[in-house]
This record gives C-alpha cells, structure tokens and sequence, in this order.
C-alpha cells in the first residue's frame, strides 16, 4: 500500500465525485517537456508523450490533400518545404481536441505582397485555417494577418519574425461537437505565436472560406491536419501534437 497523501474527509468538490485533496483522485501522468527551438538555430525535442507528425526526415506520415498520393513537398536540412504546384499536403493521421506545435518560415527572398508573401495555412481537421504568412512589414487585411483564423478573426498581436527565422505556433484545438447533422458545441481555438496569445478561446464561426461565410456542416470527430500549398516555398519543421485529456474523470 502506497503512503496516505491526501485526505478522505473533506468536502466534496462540486458536481465532482472527488473530495478536496482526494486521496484516490488519479495523479497525472509525467511528461518530460518538451524543450525549445531556436529562431536561427536547431528545433527543440517535442514532449515525451507527443505524437511526431513530422521530425524532418521524410514524409511518410503525409499524403496529397487531394488524391492521397504520397507527398510532392521537398525535404531537407531537417524542413520540408512546399514546393508550388505539388498541392496542399495532410497528415494520413486522424485526430480531435488536441495541443499541436508547428513551426514554420517564409522564405528569405521577399516575394510579393499582402496575401502574395510567404502564404501558407495549418488547416485543423482539413478545414479550419489558422493563416501562415509573412506579416513583417507587410500590411494586408485584419483577418488575413498571421495567425487570424482566416477571414473570421484577426490576431490579437502581429507577434512576426523576420522572413527567414523560424517561428512558433502553440495551438490548442476544441473541436466542434455534432449530434447527427446538429452542431451542438462550435470549435474553439487558442493560439501562441512566438510565445504571445494571439487567440484567447476564439470560437470559430465555421469552415474557413474566401470572400464568403460558411456555417457549420456535421463531420467526423477526428480530421487529419492540413499544410497549404499557397505557392509560395514556406517551410515547415518540428510538427507534433499531444491528445487533449479531461482531468474531470
Ligand atoms: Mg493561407
């Protein structure tokens, strides 16, 4: 029998089948940290217990979004990069509520405009884009900016590093939840770009869309994760995400 640590006569929490400091409440798991990535320099280790989407070997763990294929992207110096025309690329992995780490550059060679710089998307579930572009000193409209969730809600800061350096997107994901072809909860997301909250639990409005608006349409509780091909060689590295618990049960 393992040591007595909490107690078995305080008050229960509301709504909860624990007590205060319950005893028998679980204990979380231990996860090593991940460590951090370097603007000019190496990617960081993720977390022991993420799932590695893409290490900078291969693309194994990616097909074409469109005919599955294997993917067209260029991999080397532990990145991949898109290569323009080959089309946008998805994980063959399915997953939901999540905390996903992706981190990505625009090219160094400033080419183009607003929209034009650096485009790229992370597409959670295939459908929901939070925008990738090269902000940096280049104005476009509110809801395309870096890290907006693309034409519904601005960045809270434009938090964008240099063409060129590597930058961090810290995303926690809620999917949306249906009951048949009902919409009974809307996603959620919450973003850190470089380090700064940039979405606070934005509730998203639905699928992403140009010049238009969309309201939710019923799909499955787990999508693969999408990288846009926006033709432009934006680079991509060190992707993984960990399953998101309920530490209520
Ligand atoms: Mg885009």
């Amino acid at each position: 029998m393992a040591a007595k640590l909490g107690y078995d006569d305080t008050p229960f929490l509301p709504n909860s089948r624990f007590r205060v400091h319950d005893d028998d409440r679980p204990k979380p798991p231990v996860v090593r940290p991940a460590t951090p990535s370097m603007p000019n320099g190496a990617a960081g280790q993720p977390p022991s217990d993420a799932v590695i989407l893409f290490s900078g070997k291969n693309l194994d763990n990616w097909v074409d979004s469109k005919d599955s294929e294997p993917a067209q992207w260029k991999v080397e110096h532990g990145y991949m990069e898109v290569v323009p025309g080959t089309g946008s690329i998805q994980t063959k992995e399915t997953f939901g509520d999540c905390q996903l780490h992706v981190e990505w550059a625009a090219p160094t060679e400033i080419v183009g405009t607003s929209q034009g710089r650096g485009n790229s998307g992370v597409f959670l579930m295939g459908q929901y884009e939070i925008q990738v572009l090269d902000c940096y000193d280049n104005p476009t409209y509110a809801d395309g900016v870096t890290a907006g969730i693309y034409g519904q809600w601005p960045p809270l800061a434009n938090a964008c590093r240099k063409p060129g350096e590597w930058q961090v997107y810290d995303i926690i994901w809620e999917a949306p939840r249906f009951e048949g072809d009902k919409l009974v909860r809307p996603a959620f997301v919450t973003v850190l770009f470089n380090g700064v909250v940039v979405q606070n639990h934005t509730q998203l409005i639905g699928p992403t869309t140009f010049r238009d608006t969309a309201g939710y349409t019923a799909h499955p509780s787990q999508g693969p994760l999408m990288l846009q091909d926006h033709a432009n060689p934006v680079r991509f590295r060190n992707i993984w995400y960990r399953k998101l618990g309920d530490n209520s049960l």
